[in-house]
């Protein structure tokens, strides 16, 4: 079975003035895949899915959907098709539930394309939640609200890849159970996923594959199931929970 690369990442290095915070990283996404990438607290996971957003600068090679960028820019990617998440959320807190989702189609509409309001209509299919509070403002959310909204604003530039950086941060387990289920439910519709995770046991549980990076090097690497049975990761990073 070959399945179609979405990503690949070859040599990824981005240095920090001396110090390299990422060292030739290589990575690869299948399409409609679940790949994860886990690692403890400054590892150098947000890090890598910046410079392969084009948000920094970096070396090495970045192959998305067929065509390779000597550096990636931001803007191009977006327009390509790959989608991220922060850490930080970053919505508009003083705009509406549904202001910050029409946003995220501004690169779409400029584009020409005139679909914002069906999209919506599938995102809030996926999120009930942020149907009901659509005219609420995006500040006043609880957490778990904020990170659905960051998950469907992002979903409203409708990615071929989308990339969550550390999605359970911060939440309650229900939440982060919820959160989970629809990062699965997205599979399903066909988007690639490339998550970051602290959380090594749920991001196991539903990748398809799975990276372990350590102080800015790819450690270890497998499916993601064989790395959840491994002796050193459930030392290091499953623990007894
Ligand atoms: P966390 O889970 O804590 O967010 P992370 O795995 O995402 O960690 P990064 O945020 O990528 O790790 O950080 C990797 C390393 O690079 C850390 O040592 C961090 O202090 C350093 N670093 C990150 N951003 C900068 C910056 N703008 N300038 C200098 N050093 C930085």
């Amino acid at each position: 079975l070959t399945l179609k690369t979405v990503l690949e990442v070859r040599d990824l290095t981005v240095s920090y003035g001396k110090v390299e915070a990422l060292s030739n990283a290589n990575i690869k996404v299948g399409e409609g895949q679940i790949v994860t990438v886990i690692g403890p607290n400054g590892a150098g996971k947000t890090t890598m899915l910046s410079a392969i957003m084009g948000l920094l600068e970096s070396r090495g090679k970045v192959d998305f959907d067929g065509t390779i960028e000597g550096v990636p820019v931001v803007e191009r990617m977006v327009a390509r098709g790959m989608n991220l998440v922060p850490e930080k959320r970053e919505l508009f807190g003083e705009m509406t539930v549904e202001d910050n989702l029409v946003l995220g189609a501004f690169q779409r509409h400029r584009a020409g394309h005139r679909d914002h309001a069906q999209t919506m209509e599938e995102v809030y299919q996926l999120f009930p939640r942020l149907r009901e509070r659509r005219s609420q403002l995006a500040g006043t959310l609880s957490g778990g609200e904020r990170q659905m909204l960051a998950v469907g604003r992002a979903l409203m530039a409708k990615p071929k890849l989308l990339m969550l950086d550390e999605p359970s941060l911060g939440l309650a387990p229900l939440i982060v159970r919820e959160i989970f289920r629809i990062i699965s439910e997205l599979r399903r519709r066909g988007v690639s996923i490339l998550l970051v995770e602290q959380n090594a046991r749920a991001a196991l549980q539903v990748a398809d594959y799975a990276y372990v990076l350590e102080t800015g090097e790819i450690a270890m690497e497998g499916p993601a199931r064989q790395l959840a049975d491994d002796p050193r990761v459930i030392e290091a990073y499953l623990g007894l929970g």
